[in-house]
């Protein structure tokens, strides 16, 4: 076989493949906003939010600026304030723990579970203080997070529950969409997103009808008409734009979902029985929606290495915990914090997955981490 070359290397991510796969739909969605003039808000963010409601399967869905504004607007909207404690974890974006702070709200962290990589739900008992307010658990990688278990806590000590799900549209978690759990569940649609607008967007999705009323208010300098303001709010509004080309790629996302599982299934099926490498555990009663495929192996850096000299692009979500981050040096958490997610940071490796991907590229991808597995130390 001959060395792979650039020419023939494999991205994180090919957001072309996709546009050309759609290309009439997109070019006439576009085409209509502009015609309309419909630029801000208007029908067809109305349109996309009926859509996306129903996708979710909630009450309400709200379109907002961004996901990381999604995650801020359902904080406040769910009464989150000034000094009120929010639990959540540290490895995930930092836009999780920048909406907490931004409206005066103090993180307090809890580790992972490393069969889910997510919120560990027996940390979070310990956590809670007076002062607590709301649980943030993270949808990492499109997985959802245990639920149940966190519901229940914030049940017994009268917590809010806000969801991140920005990498998890279409998750599901013992049979419910991962939208309709706790109080509220954000969204970002951030190009690369499972769900990708064509610049910045976000949603708010909840089945409390004054959640989302909250959230339209605060997202439209808290209009109720025009120059009528029940309260001051913010400029988090979506392009029209963004809906109707969001709207068109809504038909799809269950397809494209299929196909990413499908990927995923190939890749785990391909990397089975490496003694030093661990797949993504797939819950026989959830559904993952793979944003990400990640590996877990404490050869981490060497096998990216490799696969970069093969022309095949990878990433490490997230290589540096946020309780270690120069951002949150004040919160005075040193390494040893939270042992799981310092591990994951050092052991994660995501391959290539996009819907568009083809068999043959996840068999090059996955043989070449064999190959790099397989070489001795
Ligand atoms: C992408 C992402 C966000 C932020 O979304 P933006 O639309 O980029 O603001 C928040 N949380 C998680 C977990 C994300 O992956």
């Amino acid at each position: 076989m001959n060395k792979p070359s650039a020419a023939d290397g494999i991205p994180f991510l090919d957001l072309q493949a996709q546009y050309q796969s759609i290309r009439e739909e997109i070019d006439s969605a576009i085409s209509q906003v502009i015609s309309a003039s419909a630029f801000i808000g208007g029908p067809f963010l109305n349109a996309f939010e009926e859509d996306f409601r129903r996708y979710c399967g909630t009450a309400e869905a709200v379109g907002v600026s961004n996901g990381t504004d999604a995650v801020r607007l359902a904080l406040l909207a769910c009464g989150v304030g000034p000094g009120d404690e929010v639990i959540t974890v540290p490895n995930t974006f930092i836009a999780t723990t920048e909406a907490v702070t931004m409206i005066g709200a103090k993180i307090k962290f809890v580790d992972v579970e490393s069969t889910t990589l997510n919120m560990d739900p027996r940390q979070l008992e310990r956590a809670v203080t007076n002062r607590t307010k709301a649980i943030l658990p993270v949808h990492l990688y499109g997985r959802p997070a245990d639920m149940d278990p966190i519901l229940a806590v914030a049940r017994k000590r009268d917590l809010k529950v806000v969801s991140d799900a920005a990498q998890a549209h279409g998750a599901m978690y013992r049979s419910r969409g991962i939208g309709t759990m706790g109080d509220a569940a954000t969204f970002s649609f951030y190009p690369g997103k499972n769900l990708g607008a064509y610049g910045d967007a976000g949603a708010v999705v909840t089945n409390d009808p004054e959640i989302a009323r909250r959230v339209r208010l605060l997202r439209d300098h808290g209009r109720t008409r025009k120059y009528e303001h029940e309260l001051e709010g913010f400029n988090c509004r979506m392009d029209g734009l963004q809906g109707a080309i969001l709207s068109v790629k809504l038909r799809h996302l269950e397809r494209w979902t299929d196909l990413r599982r499908r990927h995923a299934a190939r890749y785990s099926s391909l990397l089975q029985g490496i003694a030093s490498l661990r797949t993504p555990l797939e819950a026989s009663d959830s559904k993952a929606v793979y944003h990400i495929y990640a590996i877990e192996t404490e050869r981490r850096d060497e096998i990216q290495h490799f696969l970069r000299s093969q022309h095949i692009e990878t990433g490490i979500h997230y290589p540096i915990p946020l309780h270690l981050q120069p951002a949150y040096s004040y919160l005075r958490l040193g390494r040893g914090s939270f042992p799981v997610a310092e591990s994951l940071a050092e052991r994660m490796l995501s391959l290539p997955i996009f819907p568009e991907m083809t068999d043959s590229q996840i068999t090059r991808v996955a043989n070449a981490v064999r190959a790099a597995i397989q070489t001795p130390a």
